[in-house]
C-alpha cells in the first residue's frame, strides 16, 4: 500500500455573502476532490491544540502526529531546522526599531536583505561569545543560536505584540539563558545604530532548545518524501527524518509549477511508500482576501495536482489523505484555529459526496483530534 498526503494550505474557509453564502471550497468546481470523497470517508480535525497560534508550523505538526505541547519550543527553532543551521538552543531575532523604551518598529521598515547582513555580521564581530551566533534570515527576520546547555525555559515575547508599549516590562525572563538575552540585545544597541537607520536593536523572542522530533519511520513504518513550495515544511520534514525533494519553478503562488509538483509526488511514489505533498498558494490568496481568486486557486488544485495525481496512479494500491493545515479565511485574511475538513480516501465509505466544510462535518469521524489523523492514515 502506498499513502498520500495532499495538504493544501490555507482552504479551508467561512461561507460569505460575495459567494451566495457559500465557502470558495462550496462553489469552486472539484470533482476529483469529491470523488475522493465520495468513494472514501471524511470528517473534520482540530489541527490547533488550545492556547496555540494557528501557525502553519503548528498545524502540520499535528497533522503528522507530532504533540507540539510535548515538542514544540517556537518558530526559531523551527525556521532554524527549514534553514539547516544548528545549535542546541535557537530563537528569532528581529531588527527592531525603539524610541524613548517603545517599540516602534518590529520589523525594521521592511530592512533590506543586504543591509540587514551586513548588521547580522557586524553582531557577530562585536559579541565575544563563542557559543553565541546570529545568522541572517530574510530583511528583519533573523536567528540567533546558542551553542550551550541552559536548563530553564525563557519566557519572550513577540515583538509584533508589543507595538506602542514599553519594552522594559517584555525583556526575557527566568534565569541565566534570558539575562544572556538581555545582555545580547544592549550589546546590539550599540553595534547596529553603527550600520543602519533603519533598526536600532535585536529583539530576541520565539525560541528554545532544538525540538527533536519522533522520527517518522520509526512510528509508523513507512519511509516518507516531503514535497513543499516553502522552507518551514522542508524543515519540519527535515525534523521527522522525511526526504525532502526539491521542485524547481514553484512560486508558493497561484502560478506555481503544478505539474513540476505533481509529476514530483508520482515519482517519489514509486520509490517511498508514503509522500506528503504541501502547496501554498492557496493560502497566500486567502491573506490577500480574494474570495474569487480563492476559488479559481482551489479550481485549479483541484484539477492540475489532484486530478493529475489520481488520474496516473493505481488508485485500489493507493490511501489517498487530503486536508488544509489550517483555515485562512478570506474575510479576516488570515489563519484562524478552526476544524478543517479531511478526507481519507482507501480506507472506509461514509456517506459524503462532496469535500467542503460542511459536507465533511457528517462524515464517520465526526470531529477528531488532529494527532489522530496519522492513525487513521496508516490504520489497517
Ligand atoms: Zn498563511
Amino acid at each position: 500500500m502506498k499513502y498520500l498526503l495532499l495538504i493544501p494550505d490555507g482552504m479551508a474557509d467561512w461561507r460569505i455573502e460575495e459567494l451566495g453564502n457559500k465557502t470558495p471550497l462550496e462553489v469552486a468546481d472539484t470533482p476529483n476532490m469529491d470523488f475522493l470523497a465520495k468513494e472514501g470517508a471524511c470528517g473534520i480535525a482540530e489541527t490547533v491544540p488550545k492556547g496555540y497560534e494557528p501557525g502553519s508550523d503548528i498545524a502540520n505538526l499535528t497533522i503528522l502526529g507530532v504533540d507540539v505541547r510535548k515538542y514544540y519550543t517556537g518558530r526559531g527553532p523551527i525556521e532554524a531546522l527549514a534553514k539547516g543551521i544548528r545549535g542546541k538552543i535557537v530563537f528569532r531575532c528581529n531588527l527592531v526599531y525603539v524610541e524613548n523604551g517603545i517599540m516602534v518598529d518590529y520589523s525594521a521598515r521592511r530592512i533590506e536583505d543586504e543591509e540587514a547582513k551586513e548588521v547580522i555580521d557586524a553582531l557577530n564581530e562585536a559579541v565575544e561569545y563563542d557559543f553565541v551566533k546570529f545568522h541572517h534570515g530574510t530583511s528583519y527576520r533573523n536567528l540567533v543560536t546558542i551553542d550551550r546547555e541552559f536548563d530553564e525555559n525563557v519566557k519572550t515575547t513577540p515583538p509584533h505584540d508589543i507595538q506602542g508599549e514599553p519594552i522594559a516590562k517584555y525583556l526575557p525572563k527566568n534565569g541565566e539563558l534570558a539575562n544572556l538575552l538581555i545582555e545580547l540585545m544592549e550589546i546590539s544597541k550599540k553595534v547596529v545604530p553603527e550600520v543602519t537607520r533603519k533598526a536600532n536593536m535585536v529583539w530576541i523572542w520565539g525560541g528554545g532548545k532544538m525540538p527533536k522530533f519522533p522520527n517518522f519511520e520509526r512510528r509508523w513504518g513507512v519511509r516518507g518524501v516531503m514535497i513543499s513550495e516553502v522552507d518551514l515544511l522542508k524543515g519540519i520534514g527535515r525534523g521527522l527524518g522525511l526526504e525532502v525533494v526539491d521542485v524547481p519553478g514553484v512560486t508558493g503562488y497561484i502560478d506555481t509549477n503544478y505539474k513540476g509538483l505533481a509529476k514530483a509526488v508520482l515519482k517519489s511514489l514509486k520509490r517511498r511508500d508514503f509522500v506528503v505533498l504541501h502547496t501554498e498558494g492557496i493560502d497566500e490568496i486567502g491573506h490577500e482576501g480574494d474570495a474569487e481568486k480563492k476559488v479559481e486557486a482551489i479550481s485549479i488544485y483541484d484539477e492540475k495536482i489532484v486530478g493529475y495525481i489520481i488520474d496516473r496512479i493505481d488508485l485500489e494500491e493507493t490511501r489517498i489523505m487530503l486536508l488544509p493545515d489550517h483555515p485562512t479565511p478570506v474575510r479576516v485574511k488570515t489563519h484562524v484555529a478552526e476544524p478543517v475538513p479531511f478526507l481519507i480516501y482507501g480506507l472506509k465509505r461514509d456517506d459524503v459526496r462532496k469535500f467542503d466544510e460542511f459536507s465533511c462535518r457528517k462524515g464517520m469521524f465526526g470531529l477528531i483530534n488532529g494527532l489522530k489523523l496519522m492513525d487513521i492514515m496508516f490504520a489497517r
